[in-house]
């Protein structure tokens, strides 16, 4: 528990004497008791406040740091992912569609879902404007994917070949992997 940074006036608390950011370092505080190499954290910052997110993510970075571990972090909020990742996978139904290390995908952003996503994060300067890449229509349902490649009933790129055969990930270079016919 101090590790994770809790008071010992703490220990004997119940949980729900304990606010949310108190509860999440619980929780690191579990994962660790097992001395893992690995950790798979699901979403752990969403359900926090921004100020609280903030020092989970140190607090993460700096375990991660003194403890050597390797973090597979899941998470919606682009902006968390790119203070935190070395490497970033993008998924859409259930298939890595684009990965690549964290400032190549930022920097030169390949697949369209990818762009959509970032094209959505907001940016905190009053005259900075981002490119618009804004999707239509619903997501499909992962049990019943579409055919070919899951992503082409939202895609703005589509062409035939999209309909019936599902690209594979394609290394372009530098680590940067894309699954596109487009791309290819
Ligand atoms: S394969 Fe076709 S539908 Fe899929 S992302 Fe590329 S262009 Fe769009």
């Amino acid at each position: 528990m101090e590790k994770v940074g809790l008071s010992p006036r703490l220990y004997y608390k119940y949980p729900h004497e304990l606010d949310g950011g108190r509860r999440q370092r619980v929780g690191i505080a579990r994962a660790l008791s097992l001395s893992p190499r690995f950790i798979v954290c699901d979403e752990p910052v969403s359900a926090l406040d921004v100020s609280i997110q903030a020092q989970i993510l140190n607090l993460l970075q700096e375990l991660q740091k003194t403890m050597k571990l390797t973090y597979l972090f899941v998470s919606h909020d682009l902006s968390v992912v790119k203070h935190i990742s070395d490497r970033i996978a993008v998924m859409y139904l259930g298939k890595i569609v684009e990965s690549a290390p964290a400032a190549e995908l930022f920097r030169e952003t390949l697949h369209p879902y990818s762009k959509a996503l970032l094209a959505a994060v907001p940016i905190p300067k009053l005259n900075r404007k981002r490119e618009k890449f804004i999707l239509s229509g619903s997501v499909p349902s992962p049990i019943n994917p579409p055919s070919g490649c899951r992503f082409h009933t939202r895609c703005p790129w589509k062409t035939d070949i999209c309909t019936q055969a599902e690209p594979r990930l394609y290394d372009r270079g530098g680590e940067h992997l894309v699954a596109c016919h487009l791309v290819k």
